[in-house]
């Protein structure tokens, strides 16, 4: 998606600004954003050229040198007011939140809420000085410094929540930041650059909304020195390649399919409606998402049965209604690709038990749909359908399930469901994933690194091992003669 010439005519929501070196400042071109509840346009926002990184690269460079220097504690304590401005804005934010990307209002709040609380758990690690070895002549210590300037590049399933994590891991560690978000959902992440305008000294943190070419022109710049990117997998090899022009750090939180294992030992109906939301929350677009469900053949039948229940119960409609528990699909070309995905399921004989029909609307609705009967090479088994329709596969064999559960290039989660929690969890440490949980999915948190195996990511985000991503180790030996 690229950016058009400024038109300031039309009857939209026009509020918005890019932050360059504490400035809000315009631009000559711009980016129409689409409500994807109503398919119409409703707000307009300055789109960044090349001439607007290159001042916000220049000012976080400017500015790395006197953040770089302030203690973790003083970098902490911004942090801190970071968080208490998202939660002092968290409805006003919700709410362009949904508007833009969708989300049930509630969730959007959530979003906002658990960046606030994870920035602040990130914030409370230490990240000591480390003695590796000490005797009466020579001391060896290891150090972290900061790497410089951070591009973060976001993409449009959860804006707030996937900029603040990486953004508070580079600020934290004495970075600074260029931010770029999804051109689908720019709006409430130049926002939320505006409400921190003065929570950081002017150049530590600038946001910039732009087209993808934004991103690679990031990417290839010379004064940045780290991209964390979270995004598709096919985006993530493009951005991998281009860094290494300049050796640029990276970090890439990419795409999953994951898959969730269902014992034969579990109660159909008390895990039902856990699968069927962490498969279906946000419609599906979750990187960590259920995309695949293997269940045991003598629990397979009920629960089908009872993940096509909360099918059928789910309200799906515009995430400002509050009634609603499932908005829209983001944008139209991922609407077209889900539908696509659903009609070669019909196609290859997948059998829809609930939901398939997609509305004749306005706006990017599929309903939830639980399919049974797909072969493993459908595309709805092997694709991240990234939307709601979940197929639902047989097993008699556990080793079986998880060859079929490690049978893809993707590795970024998945789950194992038993009334036995140590059995199920001997069986999910065989997932070739980064995170494998046991009776639950997508439990997160800022103590905990995250990340893909294989071709979901490289690196780790959160916990002390996603700060030290921010950082390049630094040996000090020090020889203690006296010269
Ligand atoms: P995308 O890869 O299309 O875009 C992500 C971002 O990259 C956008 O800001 C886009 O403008 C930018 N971009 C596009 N081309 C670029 C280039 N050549 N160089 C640099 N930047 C470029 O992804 P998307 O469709 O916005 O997001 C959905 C994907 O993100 C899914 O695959 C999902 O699983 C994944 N995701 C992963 C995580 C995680 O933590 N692992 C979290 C959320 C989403």
């Amino acid at each position: 998606m690229s950016a058009q010439p400024f038109d300031s005519s039309a009857n939209l929501r026009t509020d918005f600004s890019l932050l360059i070196g504490g400035e809000l400042t315009r631009s000559s071109a711009s980016l129409d954003v689409i409500n994807p509840a109503t398919g119409a346009v409703f707000a307009r926002c300055p789109a960044a050229g090349r001439a607007e990184l290159d001042r916000a690269v220049g000012a976080a460079r400017r500015a790395a040198e006197s953040w770089s220097a302030l203690s973790f504690a003083d970098r902490a304590a911004a942090i801190k007011r970071m968080s208490a401005v998202l939660r002092a804005n968290q409805d006003s934010l919700a709410e362009l939140l949904t508007r833009e990307q969708g989300k049930p209002i509630g969730q959007s709040r959530d979003e906002i809420g658990r960046g606030a609380t994870q920035s602040e758990g990130m914030a409370a690690i230490a990240i000591p000085v480390e003695k590796l070895s000490e005797d009466a002549e020579r001391r060896i210590e290891l150090r972290y410094r900061p790497l410089g300037v951070v591009g973060i590049i976001t993409p449009w399933n959860a804006p707030i929540n996937l900029a603040v994590g990486p953004l508070t891991a580079a600020l934290y560690t004495g970075n600074t930041v260029v931010l770029k978000p999804s051109p689908y959902t720019p709006l409430s992440t130049l926002k939320l650059g505006e409400l921190l305008r003065d929570v950081f000294p002017p150049g530590v943190l600038n946001v910039l909304a732009g087209g993808d070419d934004l991103g690679q022109w990031m990417t290839e710049h010379s004064g940045v020195d780290k991209i964390s990117f979270t995004g598709s997998v096919a985006t993530g090899k493009k951005v991998m390649a281009s860094a290494a022009g300049t050796l640029k750090r990276v970090t890439l939180e990419l795409g999953g399919n994951d898959a969730a294992i269902v014992l034969d030992d579990v109660d159909p109906k008390t895990v039902a409606p856990k699968l069927f939301f962490a498969a279906c929350v946000n419609s599906g677009q979750v990187c960590m998402a259920i995309k695949r469900i293997y269940a045991h053949e003598r629990i397979y039948d009920d629960l089908c049965a009872a993940l096509a229940e909360e099918a059928r119960k789910a309200r799906v409609g515009d995430g400002l209604d509050p009634q609603t528990q499932y908005g829209p699909i983001q944008n139209k070309m991922q609407y077209e690709k889900v539908v696509g995905i659903l009609e070669d399921t019909k196609r290859v004989g997948g059998r829809i038990l609930a939901g398939g029909e997609v509305p004749k609307r306005p706006g990017y609705f599929i309903p939830p749909t639980i399919v049974t009967g797909i072969d493993e090479s459908s595309r709805l088994v092997r694709e991240e359908q990234f939307g709601p329709v979940v197929p639902v596969l047989k097993f008699s064999d556990v080793n079986d399930a998880v060859r079929r559960a490690n049978d893809t290039r993707f590795g970024l989660a998945g789950s194992v469901w038993s009334h036995d929690p140590e059995r199920a969890a001997t069986i999910a440490a065989r997932l070739e994933v980064g995170t494998a949980w046991v009776n639950q999915h997508r439990a997160t948190s800022a103590t905990v690194p995250f990340g893909g195996a294989k071709e979901s990511g490289l690196g780790r985000q959160y916990s002390v091992l996603g700060l030290k991503e921010n950082m390049e180790p630094q040996v000090v030996s020090v020889l203690k003669q006296p010269m």
